[in-house]
């Protein structure tokens, strides 16, 4: 199992990461304060991947980072800042974390960047094995470019699959019609943008839950669409 320690004084927040963490096949290790994850790093050595809050009860998350790298080079650290602690994002790099995520965030994009750092340190063996992308009910298998949607297929056409593939990949973020049509008929593609829509309109009632109200796939006005939770 993938281990990733959990840093989060707001047990809510922390619950929420928790569960989506599980979803998508790590197992992670709660800590509500700094010396609780310090403790859980001494006790779970195999922790691979660290998601610090910066705002805590004891040590800030900044100090906490610093006291885990002093000892430990390898462990990928993500911190979680607030939008308001804007120049933290810089602090926090600066004390050796890889990458920073600001609340609030899709658990999607957590997920996402927690695989890029397991798949940078070169650690993540298994997914690359697999060929395997999974973001919340979703399961991708790249090998086979295959869909499932909680353990169930979905049947996709190439080139639905090339627009999933291309959505998991950016999750989160908006991507326009152009890219898509880019992306995925090619850049010597002479179609019309609508052919997006129409494929996106398919794609939706084949995956979400309610296709009149997508909450996968959503739509960002006069530009194009974006993958998230
Ligand atoms: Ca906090």
């Amino acid at each position: 199992m993938k281990k990733v320690l959990v840093l989060e004084d707001e047990a809510n927040i922390r619950s929420f990461v928790v569960i989506n963490l599980r979803r998508s096949g790590y197992e992670p290790i709660e800590a509500d304060c700094g010396e609780m994850a310090l403790e859980q790093l001494r006790r779970h050595p195999d922790i691979r991947v660290a998601l610090l809050d910066v705002m805590l009860p004891d040590i800030d998350g900044f100090e906490v980072c610093r006291r885990i790298r002093a000892s430990n080079a390898k462990i990928g650290i993500i911190m979680l800042t607030a939008k308001s602690q804007e120049m933290d994002k810089v602090t926090g790099l600066m004390t050796g974390a890889d990458d920073y995520v600001t609340k609030p965030f899709s658990p999607a994009e957590l997920t996402a960047r927690i695989d890029a750092l397991y798949r940078r340190m070169g650690g993540d063996v298994e997914m690359e094995d697999t060929g395997e992308i999974r973001q919340g009910p979703f399961r991708l298998n790249t090998r086979n470019r295959t869909l499932e949607k909680n353990g169930e297929r979905v049947r996709l056409t190439q080139i639905e699959y090339s627009i999933m593939k291309y959505f998991m990949d950016n999750p989160g973020k908006a991507l326009s019609r152009e890219d898509i049509l880019n992306e995925v008929w090619g850049r010597d593609y002479f179609g019309e943008l609508k052919i997006v829509d129409v494929n996106i309109r398919r794609l939706r009632i084949k995956i979400e839950d309610d296709p009149t109200m997508p909450t996968y796939i959503t739509t960002v006005w006069g530009f194009g669409y974006k993958w998230g939770f």
